[in-house]
């Protein structure tokens, strides 16, 4: 009976063991369709065709819990626990902006190696938010069924203006809002991981116009204001308040749920300068991560005046 025993007692042991060495590859063992390892093998043919040999996306622990309309899998990556300070940032949101894509998964290697950046808190990143425009033959601005992402989340103008703005601006279909606010997946996608996180600041990287935006809470916007005047400076990189549209993320995170919501536009949508921008930015996004900010919606605000956050 003793050794009956101690043979299950070893088994459960030795499962536990595999089971925590396995930890790591946990999102594999929910991949059943094996939508993500075709998907993170699509991602390395295009990688490669684009010359990124310095990101692999297989050393990335990544979850997903929803597809696109194409099957591929919205993933997105964790590090750190902090439920009170998280940081979430945001790729790829228009297909074609192919150097946001580099930019986030070299952020997600830069975390994964440099803990002490998650330490006290929480830092997720979603690199690709429309990997259908992003894989098509043609990469598109626009999403599977057409829809451009930054202008259909469920903002309290959507139904007033949405779709009248885009009417008098000629239909374009690189702008085209949906017939309905939340209509798509990858909207969905966003919404889930705004509840999900609750972060106090997002970054959603854009190109090609060339600027800083942001957006945030009307009871601290002035300080960010001056904390993103001093980024600019640093990184030579200029500050437009470009003003937010009906369904885009500035308006819904930003405006609407008092988020610190910073919009980093590349230069150019060159896949080739990946590499070069993330150099140029890093400085800025490792300032975003640690800028400390207290309270919680609608009352939250930047602690230090903008001096102290950026070590000047
Ligand atoms: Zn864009």
């Amino acid at each position: 009976m003793l050794k009956r025993k101690i043979i299950i007692e070893s088994c459960c042991l030795f499962f536990c063991l595999l089971s925590l060495l396995l930890l790591p590859y946990r999102v594999f063992s929910y991949d059943s369709s094996g939508d993500l390892k075709k998907y993170l093998s699509s991602l390395e043919e295009q990688f490669s065709r684009y010359g990124w040999k310095d990101i692999n996306p297989r050393e990335i622990p990544w979850e997903y819990y929803r597809t696109t309309k194409l099957k591929k899998p919205l993933m997105f990556v964790t590090f750190g626990n902090s439920s009170k300070n998280c940081i979430l940032f945001l790729g790829g949101v228009h297909g074609d902006e192919l150097p946001t894509v580099y930019l986030m998964f070299k952020l997600a290697h830069y975390v994964k190696e440099n803990p002490a950046l998650f330490k006290d808190k929480c830092i997720v990143i979603a690199p690709i938010l429309n990997p259908d425009g992003f894989l098509s033959a043609s990469p598109t601005r626009v999403n599977a069924n057409g829809i451009d992402l930054n202008r259909n989340m469920p903002t309290k103008d959507w139904a007033a203006k949405a779709i009248r703005q885009w009417t008098a601006k000629g239909k374009l279909a690189r702008y085209n809002p949906g017939t309905r606010p939340a209509s798509e997946q990858e909207t969905l996608f966003q919404i889930a991981l705004i509840k999900r996180f609750k972060p106090q600041k997002i970054l959603s990287a854009h190109s090609p116009l060339n600027f800083f935006d942001y957006d945030g809470p009307s009871s601290d916007l002035n300080s960010f204001e001056k904390w993103m005047e001093q980024i600019c400076k640093e990184s030579n990189h200029p500050l437009k308040k470009f003003g937010y549209y009906p369904g885009s993320l500035g308006n819904y995170a930003g405006h609407e749920r008092n988020i610190f919501t910073l919009t980093l536009e590349l230069p150019s949508s060159d896949y080739g300068q990946g590499r070069n921008y993330f150099e140029k930015f890093q400085p800025s996004i490792l300032k975003f991560i640690s800028l400390p900010i207290v309270g919680s919606p609608p009352n939250i605000r930047i602690i230090n005046n903008y001096k102290s956050a950026t070590g000047k």
